[in-house]
């Protein structure tokens, strides 16, 4: 597999890198440094998306005429790459990644003309509403009830783990609208404001102190008809095109970066007359975690060659799911085990963005838990490593 990049690409990789030293912020920097999930918070999240949507590169996976940047494959692949290495801040995906290659692919074109500027300039951010209290793996047991009221749908149910509903003005959201046939057949697709009357969003805290996700409420909501996205009662086709854009996403930069962190704290933390990067045996677990994500690197290396050549990567992204969520828990772990004692010191403060307070500790190892703890999450959203295996098990290897 040749992987070098063409003369073309490298000027284009050199012009990502004067633009990011250009304009990433200490301040960004130091906010993504203390993020310990996948997606930065609102504050921060929006002052990089609008200074993407200035230099016109907020939407790399978009086409053209609706604002995206027209990159091919390999540029979007160097510049998910670059930035996540050089510190920038992790946006959240439900706007940019998800609402609008949704809306382009099923939206109405006065939907398009509505929502997608908004999407690009960051006034809208959205939160997604699919799963519920006892649907999650089974989505299409959803109950959130949606009845047909003049021209209006009115919603009456909740739906949890719903993350940034508590930043976000707009939901994106499954409801029911008939219970008769298959339950995939009675699911609508809806488009709604958070602010509207009987909406109340309470929020769920992690096990590291984080709010990141929240479950919602809905009691008597009205949702104007026009707000549908595809037909009444076939929500279930546009739900699961979206997830393709949800499971299709990622890639293995956060990993690599994590992994560089890891050596660098490793490299931090003494032990005799060395440092914990020279014990052979955490050296040796370290060096065992590199293989592994090399294996994903090269597993995504092939993906993007397959779709350069026009296919589809289909079902194996499930795989490359599973690979990312595995890595990313081993590296939090064993960061945890580097930092050690310091695992337990609770210092909020030295996790604040400005507020120049030094951890206890080694500087790296102020991260190392709220990670550990937040990112249990990488097996269970977007699909449990459990319901990705039974795809690969049906739909790769045909069991
Ligand atoms: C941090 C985080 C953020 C999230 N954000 C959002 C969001 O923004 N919007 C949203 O709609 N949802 C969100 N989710 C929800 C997420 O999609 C669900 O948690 C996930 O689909 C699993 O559903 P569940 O929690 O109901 O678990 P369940 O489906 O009840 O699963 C429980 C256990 O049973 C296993 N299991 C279930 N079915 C099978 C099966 N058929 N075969 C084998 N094992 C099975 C699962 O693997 C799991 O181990 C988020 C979740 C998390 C953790």
């Amino acid at each position: 597999m040749n992987i070098s990049f063409s003369a073309e690409h490298e000027a284009f990789r050199d012009e990502v890198r004067r633009f990011l030293d250009d304009n990433l912020t200490d301040d960004l920097r130091e906010a993504q440094r203390f993020c310990p999930g996948i997606f930065l918070d609102y504050e921060h999240n929006i002052v990089w998306h609008r200074i993407l949507h200035r230099q016109g590169w907020i939407a790399p996976s978009w086409p053209k005429e609706y604002g995206g940047t027209g990159w091919d494959l390999t540029r979007r692949y160097i510049w998910t790459r670059e930035s996540t290495l050089a510190g920038a801040p992790s946006l959240a995906p439900m706007g940019i990644g998800m609402c609008g290659p949704m809306l382009i692919g099923y939206g109405t074109q006065a939907q398009k003309d509505y929502y997608l500027p908004r999407i690009l300039s960051g006034e809208d951010y959205w939160c997604q509403g699919y799963s519920e209290p006892g649907s999650g793996s089974d989505l299409a047991s959803l109950k959130l009830r949606a009845d047909v009221d003049g021209d209006h749908y009115v919603l009456n149910g909740s739906k949890i783990w719903t993350t940034h509903a508590h930043y976000a003005n707009r939901m994106f959201c499954l409801v029911r609208t008939s219970d008769q046939g298959k339950p995939q057949s009675g699911i609508t697709f809806l488009l709604l404001d958070m602010d509207t009357p009987g909406i109340s969003v309470e929020p769920i805290v992690f096990a590291s102190g984080d709010h990141e996700v929240n479950q919602v409420f809905f009691d008597d909501v009205r949702v104007p008809r026009e707000n549908r996205v595809g037909e009444e009662n076939q929500g279930w086709t546009v739900a699961k095109y979206l997830l393709e854009f949800e499971r299709g996403g990622g890639g293995s930069a956060a990993q690599e970066a994590a992994m560089a962190r890891l050596r660098r704290l490793a490299a931090a933390v003494p032990v005799g007359d060395g440092t914990l990067a020279e014990d052979p045996d955490f050296r040796r677990r370290l060096d065992e975690a590199d293989v592994q994500l090399q294996a994903v690197q090269y597993t995504e290396f092939r993906t993007l060659a397959a779709l350069s050549h026009g296919k589809n990567p289909g079902p194996e992204s499930s795989i490359m799911k599973n690979l990312s969520a595995d890595i990313t828990q081993r590296l939090t772990e064993l960061a945890v085990e580097a930092v050690a004692e310091y695992a337990q010191v609770y210092q909020p403060e030295a996790r604040t963005v400005g507020s120049g307070v030094s951890a206890v500790g080694p500087d790296e190892g102020i991260m190392a838990l709220p990670r550990y703890f937040n990112l249990r999450s990488s097996s269970i959203a977007g699909g449990t490593n459990e319901v990705q295996k039974n795809i690969v098990a049906k739909l790769v290897l045909g069991l």
